[in-house]
């Protein structure tokens, strides 16, 4: 029915002879601004049914006990005018993994003829959510197959998200796509440096992005269909046994309540090295989160945001990072016996795998994503835990414009996308180690830090990718 009434207000736009609100008459550049997108949103709950192992800190020891909240999955579609499509999924998850990724790509291209390079998947990385990450639940999991649980739960999950994309194609409707930005304080970095090294703590002069960019996408009526916002930071305010969508799944929550009838959809950033802070209670996670919401509330209070227009570009490809040089098996049976049950689980499945192959694997590929929308917005999606720097790099090297009027593109950049492997560390964060740079490899199979060319190779991917991505949104 509603979609019935959109397309004979379209009919009466095109003919020139509606009025929309009180008073203002559309005008015919009005008008083809409003046909000039598609769009469609979804909310997707996906919270598990029965208990099971969470994400987040390895030192659980017991798994879920229910739900202060749903945790949700968010569908949202555009179609520019020449008919090229994308497909944005947002998850209250730790991650996305190939296991949940690989499977949606393939099914878009077989089912809907959308090529894999248009989804982006982005995980909040909630620490209140189930582990889907089969190996680790199975490592983890004390009594019952943990990992079973993760994998049977991934593929439900891929069943329900390539259902919903079904359901929510045939209804594209009409939409006008505005940015702005707003702001918000709760983030801070969480490296501070120390006599003894960088430790996990609040550190004031790190570096953060606290900018909240807001893209509004709006019905004809101007009633806002869906509004995806950002921000950089761990969803770690909480670290209790129940699921939770933390700061992330209050601000969601608190803009549904306040706009009826709209998806709103988290999209994590570079926050890999930032935390939340104060923390650890589920009264600061509703704080965070209602401060996130008004930070989207002012940016889409702003009188004069920028215009999104068409048409797309969509580009995406693997890099391939180096990690230094692995132990050798001598050291890894030395850290075998070392008692740490994090070193001793780290040098066993190296082993295994030094056993099964011959050899540690020390380069793997990640996905690295960039989606232009016209000359107006550059988004780029990163892997892994992407700290900051990253945002702040391709913010200047990509040339971002920010507001109306201006001519350049506005860069945003989202980390924890499309797989979300472990920490993906800067140059500085590397080399000055602690947690990010080196230590949280220890929970992953991967053989240790990274080389130093980590930065150059990703840069350098995304730097073609935006190419790419700019060429054929713009033609030249
Ligand atoms: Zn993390």
């Amino acid at each position: 029915m509603k979609n019935k009434i959109h397309r004979y207000l379209l009919v009466l736009i095109l003919m020139g002879t509606v009025t929309v609100g009180e008073n203002c008459l559309l005008s015919a550049a009005e008008a083809k601004q409003q046909t000039e997108w598609k769009a469609v949103a979804a909310s997707v709950v996906i919270t598990p049914e029965k208990d099971m192992w969470m994400a987040g800190y390895a030192a659980r020891t017991e798994p879920s006990k229910g739900k202060v909240h749903d945790l949700y999955a968010k569908l949202l579609i555009l179609e520019d005018s020449r008919g090229k499509k994308l497909v944005m999924i947002t998850t209250d998850l730790i991650g996305i993994t190939p296991a949940l990724r690989d499977p949606i790509a393939a099914r878009l291209e077989e089912d809907f003829q959308i090529p894999a390079a248009a989804l982006l998947m982005n995980a909040s990385h909630t620490h209140c959510g189930p582990e889907l990450r089969e190996k680790k639940a199975s490592r983890r999991g004390l009594g019952g197959d943990r990992g079973a649980q993760a994998r049977v739960y991934t593929q439900e999950l891929v069943r329900k998200l390539v259902a919903a994309i079904g359901e929510a194609l045939p209804q594209l409707e009409p939409a006008v796509l505005k940015y702005s930005y707003g702001r918000a304080g709760f983030s801070m970095n969480r490296r501070l440096p120390t006599e003894n090294g960088v430790i996990n703590s609040p550190h004031p002069q790190g570096p953060v992005d606290q900018r909240v960019p807001v893209l509004m996408v709006e019905r004809p009526d101007s009633s806002l269909m869906a509004v995806l916002f950002g921000y950089a930071c761990h969803n770690t305010t909480l670290s209790f046994y129940q699921f939770c969508g933390d700061y992330a799944g209050y601000a969601q929550e608190y803009l549904q309540a306040d706009h009826p009838g709209t998806v709103a959809m988290f999209m994590m950033g570079c926050g890999g090295d930032q935390n939340p802070y104060p923390r650890r209670t589920l009264d600061l996670a509703k704080q965070h989160g209602r401060a996130l919401a008004n930070a989207v509330e002012t940016a889409i209070s702003v009188k004069q945001p920028r215009l999104i227009h068409g048409p797309l570009g969509v580009a995406m490809g693997d890099v391939e990072l180096e990690f230094a040089t692995p132990p050798t098996k001598a050291e890894l049976l030395r850290q075998k016996d070392s008692g740490n049950k994090y070193e001793v689980s780290h040098a066993t499945r190296l082993l295994e795998q030094l056993e099964e192959r011959g050899g540690i694997q020390t380069e793997y590929a990640f996905p690295l994503q960039v989606v232009q929308f016209g000359k107006d917005l550059t988004l780029v999606a990163v892997c892994g835990e992407t700290v900051v720097d990253y945002s702040h790099r391709f913010q200047k090297e990509l040339k971002s414009g920010h507001g109306a009027g201006e001519t350049d593109p506005i860069v945003w950049v989202a980390g924890y996308s499309n797989h979300v492997f472990g920490y993906l560390p800067s140059l500085r964060v590397l080399k000055e180690g602690g947690y990010e740079g080196a230590r949280a490899m220890i929970y992953s199979s991967y053989p240790g830090p990274f080389k130093e060319s980590v930065e150059e190779r990703v840069a350098a991917k995304v730097h073609q990718l935006t190419e790419q991505a700019r060429r054929e949104a713009l033609g030249d």
